[in-house]
């Protein structure tokens, strides 16, 4: 292994949220304003629910799943939802 070149490589930053779980919501102060961030390492496997859930939001349905948890007035509420193992 040492003897390999080193040919190229890459990089991308994890969008990270203080409690390492995703940002997903309408705005309260900003009219339609829809938002879904934050994903860390699990932008992909949550991307067809999330999309799910964003579609429902812009057209003013109730999502499949209550996403409110994880809107981000958790943090201004001062309950955020720790993630114990972060990926
Ligand atoms: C190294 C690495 C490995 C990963 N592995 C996995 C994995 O195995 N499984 C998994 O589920 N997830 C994985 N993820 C996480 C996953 O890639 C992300 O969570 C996902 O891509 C986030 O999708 P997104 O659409 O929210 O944001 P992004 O994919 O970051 O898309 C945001 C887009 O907005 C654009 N943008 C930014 N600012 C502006 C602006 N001002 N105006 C216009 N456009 C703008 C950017 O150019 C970008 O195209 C990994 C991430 C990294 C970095």
């Amino acid at each position: 292994m040492l003897d390999l070149r080193r040919t190229g490589g890459w990089a991308g930053p994890y969008e990270n949220t203080p409690d390492h779980h995703a940002l997903i919501g309408e705005a309260a102060s900003v009219s339609r304003f829809v938002y879904a961030t934050g994903f860390r390492g699990h932008g992909f496997l949550q991307a067809p629910a999330a999309g799910e859930v964003i579609r429902d939001l812009h057209r003013g349905r109730t999502p499949f799943v209550d996403v409110g948890p994880l809107g981000v007035g958790r943090f201004a509420a001062g309950a955020p939802r720790p993630e114990p193992n972060p990926v």
